[in-house]
């Protein structure tokens, strides 16, 4: 098998009706691009920037910054790069800035709610992915989104900083793309109106799932209840990727479920366009899509949506994928 993955290292993605999908892969640091490049991936979908002010006792720089993007954008050879604006807080912690404890961490100011008030924080950010956008394919991403008014702001924040860098006589890339992260329901009811705003979605399971189905992602006593094949995560998913669609734009995945082997049939049939793992699941994921037919599954899409529970949906998923 792991013969046979390899020789898939260099091609795309394709189902075996010739549906191409676009294969990426989660990085923490610029040190995992080697990996991304080893195993075969056709982009970064997700780079967490969390780890560059982790593990220190002061933010970093924005040269720091700029540094760490411009050498990924650089070994990634123009294929595709997202990178996430700071996904602080919840699980991920940072002492130094003294954020006053909170009972609901995983609902409380953590992420683009936290950029979007510490805005010096943010700006830095910012500058340093503008300064690196003309090294390669800069995509950005802001995590936690949850309504149209703060995409508005932070997009309007990155504006003005392109603007000001410009004016210093700085090069920024002219095409890069804005998008967002999924992982709030109240963004998934909503995705047609984000739709038109946004140039892509990528849909962040680990807290959709959570948020969902009210379970925290790291407790557990109620890990049942964190069903990534639940009817209603799938509708939800779905509801995105059609509504990106009907705008034109793309839908992409980068939680966990994206490289999973009994939700990647599914993904397919819904019309996921890009699904980004970690680089070890590429090949293994190529090699099972080749085997797929996006049509003959499509087929089956709304009967798995009006099943009534996650278990329906593995057995079937099992039974015909
Ligand atoms: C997600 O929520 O699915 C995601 C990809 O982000 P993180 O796991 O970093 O919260
Ligand atoms: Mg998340």
């Amino acid at each position: 098998q792991k013969e046979e993955w390899a020789k898939l290292v260099n091609e795309k993605t394709f189902s075996s009706d010739s549906v191409q999908v676009e294969l990426a892969a989660n990085i923490g640091t610029p040190a995992d691009v080697k990996g991304v490049l080893e195993n075969g991936a056709e982009g970064v979908g997700l780079y967490r920037t969390e780890f560059l002010y982790m593990g220190r006792d002061q933010l970093p720089t924005e040269d720091e910054q700029f540094n760490a993007y411009r050498e990924v954008l650089e070994k990634m050879e123009g294929k595709p790069v997202v990178i996430r604006t700071l996904d602080i807080g919840g699980d991920k912690e940072l002492p130094y800035l003294n954020l006053p404890k909170e009972l609901n961490p995983f609902l409380g100011f953590r992420a683009i709610r936290l950029c979007l008030e510490e805005q010096d924080i943010f700006r830095t950010q910012l500058r340093a992915l503008l300064r690196a956008s003309r090294y390669g394919n800069l995509k950005i991403m802001f995590p936690m989104i949850a309504t149209l008014g703060e995409f508005r702001e932070a997009k309007g924040i990155l504006t003005e900083e392109k603007e000001k860098l410009v004016a210093e006589g700085i090069e920024v890339s002219d095409s890069i793309e804005v998008g967002i992260m999924v992982e709030i329901p109240s963004t998934a009811v909503m995705a047609d109106t984000f739709a038109k705003e946004v140039d892509f979605f990528s849909i962040g399971t680990n807290d959709l799932i959570q948020y969902t189905m009210a379970a925290d992602r790291m407790n557990e006593q109620v890990s049942y209840l964190y069903q990534p094949y639940n009817p209603a995560i799938l509708r939800l998913v779905k509801m995105v990727i059609d509504a990106a669609h009907k705008e034109g734009k793309w839908a992409g995945m980068c939680g966990e479920m994206a490289g999973d082997p009994i939700a990647i049939p599914i993904l397919l049939g819904l019309g996921l366009d890009e699904f980004s793992m970690s680089a070890t699941s590429v090949l293994p994921a190529r090699s099972q899509i080749l085997s797929l037919s996006k049509e003959k599954i499509s087929s089956h899409i709304d009967q798995i949506l009006q099943m009534e529970t996650m278990e329906d949906v593995v057995k079937f998923a099992e039974e015909n994928f």
